[in-house]
């Protein structure tokens, strides 16, 4: 067989060519390359979409993090509480501007922060009394919401703000709410490569709190005032390319109209075919996700080596989301102490294996994928 893909953006465009070649047609004849109408827009639209009163769109997933947490004047002698296994940004941004990154461990089934882990972390940094407990940064793994009733409550309890990560998470939901609107302020990524993506980098920030939009607005051009050469605070230059908005406005069409109903329904099919041969991802009830990654969980590192290798001499590429939780990174050292015993997170590491997936993937494909998978685990 030739090579699958893990995630196709090559069939994408294709089904899709004339409306996207028609939208950066359309920003090259008006060259109005920064902010142009199309930002406007998609940020109209986004906002819509996941029910806050405000989107502002950024360069990327990371600064889109970043600016919430300068929105919120976080620096130093702070302490930001931070899922252990993510993407390394989402600890970066709190070193970053400064503040303290504490990494909590995750649960073992949805892979997304513990509210009890995150409890006794604030109980001790409350009790070393050398930082002060600003925000969680919650993070939808895999586009799979966090546990948001418990952590909205502990939030409330600990009067420390909210930062919904959710460059995974968009489109996926708990009942009726939207991923994206969980946080005070909330924030995605549209790399290529999840679940609405763009032809480049691209982030946007969600929130309904007046004020902080307002400033998120002047961070992202070089803390403007009343204009970009009117600066009132030290910002960044982050701005999502009028191209990729125009690019975004298309792909969100095909995303809402197509694409997310469809990852859904290949989720199901991997699940049938896998389901009591490995551990299939737990989505719990009312939750919804926007199947960012297809994320199986082996008995051990050693079946997990030998699941990989199979499928790679199928042609069929895997990959390991993470292999190493935050703590461990070097670019980390300094941070904590590391723990002896071996946490959930640690666990994850070795025994996670994320699936080709995307809504351009055939039942034939994943037919073939999971009788590979159950020949080789069996
Ligand atoms: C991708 C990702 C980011 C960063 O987004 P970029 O657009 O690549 O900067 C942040 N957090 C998580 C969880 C991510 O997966």
């Amino acid at each position: 067989m030739s090579e699958m893909e893990f995630r196709d953006l090559k069939t994408q465009y294709q089904n899709n060519k004339v409306q996207i070649d028609n939208a950066i047609q359309g920003v090259l004849s008006k060259s109005n390359y920064i902010l142009g109408q199309e930002v406007v827009e998609i940020e109209k639209r986004l906002a819509d979409y996941v029910g806050e009163k405000y989107c502002v769109t950024c360069a990327n997933g990371t600064d889109a993090l970043q600016l919430a947490l300068m929105t919120w004047e976080i620096g130093k002698g702070d302490a930001v509480f931070v899922p252990d296994f993510t993407f390394f940004s989402t600890g970066e941004v709190v070193a970053a501007v400064g503040a303290t990154p504490i990494f909590v461990d995750v649960e073992w089934e949805t892979c997304n922060i513990s509210p009890e882990s995150l409890s006794e972390k604030i109980e001790e940094v409350l009790k070393k009394k050398n930082l002060m407990p600003k925000a969680i940064i919650s993070v939808d793994l895999f586009g799979l919401p966090a546990n948001y009733t418990a952590l909205i409550k502990i939030a409330h309890k600990y009067n420390l703000l909210l930062l919904e990560d959710g460059a995974q998470g968009f489109g996926g939901r708990i009942n009726e709410k939207k991923a994206c609107s969980f946080g005070d302020i909330s924030t995605t990524s549209f790399f290529p490569a999840k679940p609405l993506g763009c032809y480049g980098d691209g982030g946007a920030i969600f929130t309904s709190n007046d004020s902080w939009a307002e400033k998120l607005y002047s961070y992202r051009v070089h803390g403007k005032g009343s204009d970009k050469y009117d600066n009132v605070r030290i910002g960044m230059n982050s701005r999502l390319d009028t191209l990729q908005a125009a690019v975004l406005i298309e792909k969100f069409k095909i995303f809402i109209d197509y694409e997310l109903e469809k990852v859904n329904e290949i989720s199901e099919w991997y699940n049938q075919s896998l389901r009591g041969i490995v551990e299939i991802p737990f989505v719990g009830e009312a939750f919804y996700s926007s199947w960012a990654q297809y994320t199986i969980k082996l008995r051990n590192e050693y079946e997990r080596n030998r699941i990989i290798e199979v499928l790679s001499k199928a042609n069929i590429p895997t990959a390991i989301y993470y292999k190493k939780p935050l703590r461990k990174q070097e670019a980390f050292t300094n941070v904590e102490r590391l723990e002896d015993s071996e946490t959930v997170s640690d666990r994850l590491c070795k025994r996670v294996l994320s699936l080709p997936m995307h809504p351009y993937l055939k039942h034939e494909e994943v037919k073939v994928i999971a009788d590979i998978i159950k020949r080789t685990c069996c």
